[in-house]
């Protein structure tokens, strides 16, 4: 690796700032799916190609350059539903047992942390993990091995969206004693034989979280400046997984504007190093159309820059559609009141032009809100106003067929990865096969991001969703879904960069390494297109650029000279994430050298047999399949929706569907 740079004196049009030569680089660009050298200039690709090419915009004054030493590039990933502003505000203060490989050493590090944290703070460990990912007992910790292990220290334990557990000490400062009573569909757990205050620790969502959230709140919050500490450590986190791109999906307990105070601040700083679009969520049962009204008043979608931007409203449209994602317990109906009270907010929207997305894990959940859709279409029609669903796992063909005909897109996560077990347990394997129906939604030709809905169930570590999205299995080994329904590497890759800039209505900004997008893109420690199956988890970044910047580099790799100036050191001085980190780790595998291409053919055509690109698949096998999987009594008014998609030209991207994600 060499790095060339002198004073800017001599700067042309034709001049770029840095080239990156010698790579591998995936483009997602079907016209040339992988080239060897980028030219970067102002933070945009000015050219791609080979070496050849990319030296002439070389200029011996200017230009940095970084041999990638064969190495392979992608475009920054982009996950399209993270709770990426709640999650900074919080990550210093969280124990991650996120990758953590046992039981055992969950718990180790319970023990350690209580000695390391000041009263009156607590342990938190929220989500992030399964206990199918522990190698040595397959299990959760039970409530005493956490009162043990946290002693004096209040420790709160999250387990999935399904059950918290809390130390006596923990039920005591958060004020619950015999006579706090049990909020509705949750349970707090009594103990006849006298345990603490009659309270065992256990709480239980069933299937409503909220009590399981307002509990958490109760702890001590950061002070703002560890608050922004957190956060740019949160990002630097997420850089490492080669992150560049986020779609905040607000969250309970994200209040807009006071808890955007720290994100907005950075961003007017210039500290970003994860481009974030964000929703509004309201946090006002039965008021959320005075929220959404207040809101309109304020901001509007778009509002910002490439960096930091308004994104419309959602997940939370209103608490009566909230069918939560619970899979330990059974499917809640929706109240009868949901349809009216998401009418009112549904139209106040797409009056105003407010693209929004909405969170429904089930289809009979999704059947009630498309017909709402629907009808407020009719209206006024959505015109290719982007909307769309958040998770979706068990949707419907014909759902998708209405989604898709009012424009809409949905967004996934690998959430089953974390609760599949759960999930088959209580649906079947079969249910669990087609969860969520990827293959369908693709053939079908909606737009489909990918994302992980960190940070409180999922981890936020992209490759585990993508390793999800591409062996189908969960972090404990467990086969969710059949060749049917996985996608390939390339497949699940172009999910996860230019399938969710859809979702923020950039796709014609990022997603993808070509001329005039911005220049985001990571550097891997493994061919992700080589390594075996079991190898994506544990891929990481060496080397992270956004908007032509170094943000984040290995500092065992070949690039630790081009780290960017460090971070402040991680406060307050007790955070967990100073001793262990945030994810860990914990492959052994050794980080490979593939040889340059063009050096040898047969590792070149070694990529290209793996990931099958095709680009040729014609329109014709797709318009066939969608009207022949349904009936012609389509419920719904087909014309009208049409008119909704009509306008919507979002979907370049979607039209070369499709066998090019489904061949292994
Ligand atoms: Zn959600």
């Amino acid at each position: 690796m060499s790095k060339q740079k002198k004073n800017k004196s001599s700067a042309n049009n034709t001049t770029a700032d840095t080239i990156i030569t010698n790579a591998h680089i995936a483009t997602m660009d079907d016209s040339k799916p992988f080239v060897s050298a980028v030219a970067i200039k102002d933070g945009i690709f000015i050219a791609i190609g080979s070496n050849e090419e990319i030296m002439a915009y070389k200029s011996d004054m200017d230009t940095d350059i970084i041999d990638a030493n064969g190495r392979t590039i992608i475009p920054g990933l982009n996950d399209s539903h993270i709770h990426i502003i709640r999650g900074g505000l919080n990550y210093n203060m969280e124990l991650r047992w996120d990758g953590v490989p046992s039981l055992a050493e969950s718990i180790k590090r319970v023990r350690e942390q209580a000695k390391r944290t000041p009263q009156p703070q607590w342990i938190r460990v929220v989500g992030g993990w399964s206990e199918f990912q522990f190698n040595d007992e397959r299990r959760m910790p039970t409530i005493n091995e956490i009162e043990q292990a946290a002693d004096d220290t209040p420790a709160f334990i999250l387990h999935l969206y399904h059950c918290s557990i809390l130390n006596k000490a923990a039920i005591r400062a958060a004020g619950y004693n015999k006579d706090t009573p049990n909020p509705p569909d949750a349970e707090i757990e009594r103990d006849s034989s006298g345990n603490y205050n009659n309270l065992t620790g256990l709480i239980t969502a069933k299937p409503a979280a909220t009590i399981l959230y307002q509990t958490l709140a109760k702890g001590p919050k950061l002070s703002y400046d560890d608050q922004i500490n957190s956060t740019r450590h949160f990002m630097y986190e997420l850089n490492r997984f080669g992150v560049t791109s986020a779609i905040d999906a607000g969250g309970g307990f994200q209040n807009f504007p006071d808890d955007y105070k720290v994100i907005a601040d950075l961003a007017k700083q210039g500290l970003l190093t994860v481009r974030i679009a964000y929703n509004l969520f309201t946090q006002r049962p039965k008021k959320e159309l005075e929220d959404f009204t207040n809101w309109i008043k304020m901001v509007k979608p778009g509002d910002g820059d490439d960096f930091y931007r308004m994104n419309g409203a959602g997940e939370m449209l209103v608490f009566s559609a909230a069918d939560y994602e619970n899979t330990l317990e059974p499917r809640p109906d929706l109240a009868e009141t949901m349809e009216s009270e998401l009418k009112e907010v549904v139209k106040l929207l797409v009056q105003n032009r407010w693209p929004f997305r909405i969170h429904a894990t089930y289809d009979e959940s999704i059947t009630r809100f498309l017909n709402v859709f629907e009808e407020v279409n009719k209206e006024i029609p959505f015109i290719g106003l982007r909307w769309f669903l958040d998770h979706a796992e068990t949707i419907s063909e014909y759902n998708i067929e209405r989604v898709h005909a009012l424009g809409g897109g949905i967004a996934i996560q690998d959430r089953l990865a974390f609760q599949g077990e759960h999930f088959i347990e209580r649906y079947g394997k079969e249910v669990a096969e087609r969860s969520p129906p990827i293959r369908k939604i693709i053939e079908m030709g909606v737009p489909l991001g990918a994302g992980t809905d960190a940070t409180r169930v999922s981890t936020y570590n992209p490759w585990v969703s993508l390793y999800w999205l591409v062996t189908g299995k969960t972090v404990g080994g467990t086969i969710l879904r059949s060749d049917k329904n996985r996608v390939n590497r390339m497949g699940a890759l172009r999910l996860y960069t230019i399938g969710s800039a859809w979702f923020s209505n950039e796709e014609n900004k990022k997603g993808s390494i070509e001329v005039g997008k911005l220049a985001d893109l990571v550097v891997l420690s493994d061919d992700y297109f080589s390594v075996p199956e079991e190898q994506i988890k544990h891929i990481e970044s060496i080397l992270t650029i956004v908007g032509g910047k170094v943000v984040y580099t290995d500092a065992t790799s070949e690039f630790k000279d081009l780290a960017p100036s460090s971070l402040p050191s991680i406060t307050p001085k007790w955070s967990p994430v100073a001793t262990y980190g945030g994810y860990t780790n914990s492959s052994e595998v050794p980080k490979t050298y593939p040889s340059i291409p063009g050096s040898s053919s047969s590792s070149v055509k070694s990529h290209n047999s793996t990931t099958n690109l095709k680009t040729n698949t014609t329109t014709e096998t797709q318009s066939e399949k969608i009207p022949t999987q349904y009936p012609s009594s389509n419920k719904f008014d087909q014309a009208a929706a049409d008119i909704a998609r009509v306008s919507n030209k979002s979907n370049k991207i979607w039209s070369s569907c499709c066998d090019e994600y489904f061949t292994f």
